[in-house]
């Protein structure tokens, strides 16, 4: 199994309700989200895929949510936007471009901090 993981950071403002201390107030992060994609087989160019098209699919789904007040938006209407809750939005976008060129997105990694980072795979 090849797996290729790529790295795009993103800024974004949020709240968490009720877990106490401080990440209830209205704070931000300049997140890092990894993605890999894995695959047992190369294309003819001994690539499981080019790196560039990973990072695009990833970019265009970034794009709803860098510079945004992460609790309007409605996929965290009724839900904390984790880095959790934000990982799985990541995971759902990213897998459906991914099953269009026949790759398995295997997990999405939101950092929110030099030291603390969250993992989706299905
Ligand atoms: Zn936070």
């Amino acid at each position: 199994m090849y797996e290729v993981t790529i790295k795009k950071s993103f800024s974004a403002a949020h709240l968490l309700k009720e877990i106490g201390g401080k990440c209830e107030a209205l704070h931000g992060h300049n997140f890092l989200a990894e993605v890999t994609v894995a695959s047992e087989w190369l294309n003819s160019e001994g690539l499981l895929i080019d790196f560039r098209t990973v990072k695009r699919w990833t970019e265009e789904v970034l794009q709803t949510l860098d510079h945004t007040y992460l609790n309007e938006l409605d996929f965290f209407k009724g839900r904390n936007p984790s880095s959790e809750a934000i990982a799985l939005y990541l995971y759902e976008r990213i897998s459906e471009k991914a099953m269009g060129a026949d790759v398995t997105l295997s997990r999405v990694t939101i950092w929110e901090s030099e030291n603390s980072c969250v993992t989706y795979r299905p």
